[in-house]
């Protein structure tokens, strides 16, 4: 198992330490996006500021994407193999109203947007709301 790991980690160009591989695995056992603080209530022992070094560096190296759903804090979840973090790779979110739970909607991408002349985006999150399955169950 921690070989795997240590292997999607190298893939990505990262160093696999004790903390990133730890993290990672929180990351892969997770079917929704997470933030800092969630991270930080799994791993008491590990200092904030090295969870946040982390997640920068996973960030930097396309092995995961930031998400602002319009809470607080910003969530986190992986990014497919391929993804390149450029626009044509990012895809739809979904947050869930009661639970406030963010799930990657990975099979809609963001739509063409048209821009006016010499508009220029730097990053887009596309966000749907409403209520996930298990909250609807
Ligand atoms: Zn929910
Ligand atoms: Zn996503």
């Amino acid at each position: 198992m921690n070989e795997e790991i240590e292997n999607i980690l190298t893939n990505k160009k990262i160093k696999p330490t004790a903390v990133r591989i730890l993290v990672l695995k929180e990351l892969l056992s997770q079917s929704k996006a997470i933030n800092l603080f969630e991270l930080e209530k799994k791993f008491e022992k590990v200092e904030r500021t090295t969870l946040f070094r982390t997640l920068r560096t996973f960030v930097q190296n396309n092995l995961i994407h930031e998400i602002d759903d319009g809470t607080r804090a910003a969530k986190y979840a992986l990014c497919d193999d391929d993804c390149t973090c450029k626009i044509d790779d990012l895809h739809l979110h979904f947050f869930c109203t009661r639970c406030k739970k963010t799930f990657c909607l990975r099979e809609n991408n963001i739509p063409t947007i048209q821009l006016p002349d010499n508009f220029l985006v730097e990053t887009a999150s596309f966000v749907v709301k409403g209520i996930c399955n298990q909250c609807n169950s």
